[in-house]
């Protein structure tokens, strides 16, 4: 990811619960050892947080003090809670009512093994975890607060791993909540899925839904010089393989250094809005001379959500899992465009016109222009380039009228079966779990859109952690979807959220 989109240090607040019954040499410990397990969850952490100890809490009004702070804070994206001994529930009831940052219930104890020939009535009352956590958990649970809850020794690799997959999940939370989206243009016209409800989406997300017009955009194009056009044309000739028409003096070049212009005239824009994510539409491009492609690929490089057709959800979902993905991992705008049924595995062939994120990429991406068929504008300059072989995942976002649906299929990106000469676009070939027949048939079933985010990089579990956070459904398809168990699924779900009376 660019360094422009960089965040500052975001923290996560690991909370120690006690009380003043224990006497101050027990409360010392209770200290100690909670920076202890700190320090054993942090040397574990991958996510680009911090996980920070703060004072031990021992009264109603010192635990609703931390949980106000907490919500408060800009720099707190999460916490995490343990009671090493025991916090009796009501002194958090509070606190927890006022806490609006997502949680991670840690249950474990400062020590991985019971030191059995020694362990006397001291120990007894310094471990208290597997009574003192279901206290607290009992109250987490009336109260119907959404967390987390990992079990184990804090050097485990496995609690360490989920730990982590939960700070991947608040950073992206956190960038949902922060996020502006920049429409240039509408939505295609007469589409169904690309639409949806902009006030919900800030009401369940945070994020923010603005419309800007594409003439902003156009004169802004018109404003760029030739020679910082001609400055970012020579970063192009650097970093990929430039069709031999589109370099400096050869008879295209101007096609290329209008691309360029885009890129910078749109970059500024959104860098002077706060914007990092935004939406196009090819019905709607103003004086813009081409359908902007390169430019937008480079911006999805450098960590922008993107998706074409004013399609606002797909490119808020797209900045919010480039978020969550780690550094060297790639993640990109996709669309199910065409099926292989056979022979051989059945595949999907997925792209879009020109817009997919070079993050995907095996290869050095090449620098092409070529017609485009829709838009009716000159012939845009684009990245062609295939995706890498890699386990991942294809996502959505879906507005299903009374509240939103994620919906994610594991996949298993792959070679093209055979080199694909004429196609000049970004592509990705991949098989889908449990098989490209069930999971086709359980996306449409769940009303998924055919405009994705694809990744590389982010796990299931961050995802879950993600979804529970924004408490929105996940309907997950993967290696143990069945056509039946799905249909099944999706009645529940629907029946638990028209009980649940949520408005939105
Ligand atoms: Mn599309």
């Amino acid at each position: 990811m660019g360094q422009h989109m960089a965040m500052p240090a975001k923290e996560i607040w690991f909370l120690t619960g006690s009380q003043n019954l224990y006497g101050e040499e027990t409360l010392r410990q209770v200290a100690e050892q909670s920076q202890k397990v700190v320090e054993q969850l942090s040397s574990g952490l991958k996510a680009p947080l911090e996980i920070v100890w703060k004072p031990v809490v021992k009264t109603t009004d010192e635990i609703k003090a931390m949980l106000v702070a907490a919500t408060a804070s800009d720099d707190c994206v999460g916490v995490i809670t343990w009671m090493h001994t025991f916090s009796p529930a009501k002194m958090w009831i509070n606190g927890l009512d006022a806490l609006k940052k997502p949680m991670l219930h840690l249950h474990t104890q400062a020590g991985q093994s019971l030191p059995w020939a020694t362990i006397d009535m001291d120990f007894m009352n310094l471990n208290q975890a597997a009574h003192g956590d279901r206290e607290y958990a009992h109250i987490l649970s009336r109260m119907d607060v959404a967390r987390k809850v990992v079990v184990g020794f804090p050097a485990d690799p496995r609690v360490r791993q989920e730990v982590d997959a939960f700070a991947w999940a608040t950073i992206g939370w956190d960038k949902a909540q922060h996020l502006r989206v920049a429409r240039f243009g509408d939505n295609m016209r007469f589409v169904a899925v690309t639409d949806g409800d902009k006030v919900a989406a800030q009401i369940t997300f945070g994020m923010s839904i603005e419309q800007l017009s594409v003439n902003t955009l156009a004169d802004a194009v018109l404003a760029v010089s030739d020679a910082d056009a001609d400055a970012l044309c020579k970063v192009y000739q650097d970093e990929y393989d430039v069709a031999p028409e589109l370099c400096f003096g050869a008879d295209r070049y101007e096609s290329l250094q209008y691309g360029a212009k885009i890129e910078i005239a749109l970059r500024s824009i959104l860098e002077a809005g706060g914007y990092s994510a935004f939406t196009s539409n090819f019905e709607d491009l103003g004086t813009l001379r081409q359908l902007p492609g390169l430019a937008v690929q480079r911006l999805m490089a450098d960590g922008y959500g993107f998706a074409g057709e004013g399609d606002w959800k797909t490119a808020a979902m797209l900045a919010i899992v480039k978020a969550m993905t780690p550094s060297g991992g790639g993640t990109s705008f996709m669309e199910d465009y065409t099926y292989h049924f056979g022979p051989g595995t059945p595949k999907v062939l997925g792209a879009h016109m020109l817009e997919v994120c070079p993050s995907i990429s095996g290869e050095k991406p090449k620098i092409e222009i070529h017609p485009l068929g829709i838009g009716g504008k000159e012939d845009p300059v684009r990245m062609v380039f295939t995706a890498k072989p890699s386990l991942g995942r294809v996502l959505c976002l879906a507005d299903m009228g009374a509240r939103f649906r994620i919906i994610s299929n594991e996949i298993k990106i792959v070679e093209p079966t055979e080199d694909l000469p004429n196609l000049p676009v970004a592509r990705a070939v991949w098989e889908p779990e449990p098989s490209l027949a069930i999971s086709a048939e359980a996306w449409m079933l769940a009303g998924g859109s055919h405009h994705t985010v694809l990744t590389n990089s982010v796990s299931q579990e961050t995802l879950e952690d993600f979804a529970r956070i924004a408490g929105v459904e996940l309907v997950e398809i993967d290696g143990t979807t069945t056509s039946k168990g799905l249909r099944k699924e999706l009645q529940w779900s629907s029946a638990y959220h028209r009980l649940v009376n949520r408005s939105v």
